[in-house]
């Protein structure tokens, strides 16, 4: 039996998408073999590594003075490729610290130049998205984290910079219309909206696409794929060739401007169910709640752990909290249906009923 799949990351794939991969997995377009067995400088795999690039590029309305690569090394390595690449002017950047996922980027950038932070939510414990900032002039990019996994935030409106905006996108990308061309370099790890972890994808300017700083390593140097059109190096072929299924589904589906309509409507009806309630609660500024990563809790920690234990039970799964939140968390990503949620909300009616 499938179950409804609440995890943060790695996370639901479309059922279209995964019944795709189990056709072609003993023999992909005829090659007489899986994708995960062929050579990355065949003339199949060069084909799903440009189909993958052109639809990122089409989806997501790309430029054409932006390049897209395929890295590894997740989300977090690129907490170290963001200032190795790009502190190459004044040596200094400045960090919005939103949570957990911002504050460990903040932290490795720490190492190599002059890092302040521009603003924090972390006095209230990163429930909301600070709008007070002290951005200095003269840096070499301003970081955000543009939706805050853990906590349950997400940016609704960028910040105002002349700067270089970096934006960690992992946890969003893919689920609602962004305006590339305000942003200097986004990233995003695959696992909680594409694909299976082990890709990780960097959108950046091409005037940003340097030999970065002299101790920068040829595999955190964005120029080292851009070169190389992600093939410098052995990619992650089936991740890639994974999310090259999920794309071309969400094009049928409408691309991404239909997934924002779908994933608006998804976490308000969970919002609303919990605002309507007095047994649930959520303690995000409403302005800065996440589509993408919705947190919750009962009255106690004790109903927190029976409902996770008992949601389980029911074909709901993964919806324990973070370690740093507590209570639960639903991670509501563009894969997860719209009866997903419905289902997920009449057991919080039922277990309220039964724990009141
Ligand atoms: C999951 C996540 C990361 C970490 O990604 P890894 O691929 O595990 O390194 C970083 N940033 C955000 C916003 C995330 O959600």
């Amino acid at each position: 039996m499938r179950v409804y799949n609440f995890s943060a990351g790695p996370s639901m794939l479309p059922i279209e998408v995964l019944q795709e991969a189990q056709k072609d997995l003993l023999d992909y377009a005829g090659s007489g073999m899986s994708v995960c067995e062929m050579s990355h400088r065949s003339k199949y795999y060069d084909a799903i590594n440009n189909e993958c690039i052109a639809l990122f590029r089409e989806l997501m309305n790309i430029p054409e003075n932006y390049s897209v690569i395929f890295v590894q090394g997740g989300g977090s390595t690129q907490f170290e490729a963001v200032p190795l690449n790009l502190l190459t002017g004044s040596g200094k950047a400045d960090y919005i610290v939103t949570g957990n996922f911002a504050k460990k980027a903040y932290k490795e950038a720490l190492k190599y130049g002059d890092i302040a932070v521009a603003g924090s939510s972390e006095d209230k414990k990163f429930t909301y998205i600070p709008k007070d900032l002290k951005i200095r002039d003269d840096i070499d990019y301003l970081y955000i984290c543009q939706n805050n996994t853990i906590f349950g935030t997400r940016y609704a409106k960028l910040p105002e910079t002349k700067a270089n905006l970096v934006a960690d996108i992992s946890s969003n990308i893919l689920s609602e219309k962004m305006d590339i061309s305000k942003y200097g370099v986004l990233f995003a790890g695959a696992q909680k909206n594409i694909a299976p972890a082990g890709l990780t994808i960097v959108i950046v300017r091409n005037n940003l696409v340097t030999d970065g700083m002299k101790i920068c390593p040829t595999m955190l140097k964005w120029k080292t794929q851009v070169d190389n059109n992600s093939l410098y190096n052995t990619p992650p072929c089936f991740p890639i060739y994974m999310a090259m299924l999920v794309l071309r589904h969400l094009k049928k589906l409408g691309g991404v401007e239909e997934m924002q309509k779908i994933n608006e409507y998804k976490s308000s009806l969970l919002y609303d169910f919990i605002d309507n309630s007095s047994f649930y609660s959520n303690g995000v500024a409403k302005e800065d709640r996440s589509f993408m990563n919705v947190p919750f809790v009962t009255p106690n920690a004790d109903l927190d752990a029976k409902f996770v234990k008992e949601a389980g039970e029911n074909g709901l799964v993964s919806l324990k909290g973070h370690r740093l939140v507590g209570g639960m968390r639903a991670s509501i990503y563009n894969a997860m249906p719209v009866d997903g949620v419905k289902k997920l909300i009449e057991f919080m009616k039922k277990f309220e009923i039964e724990n009141k």
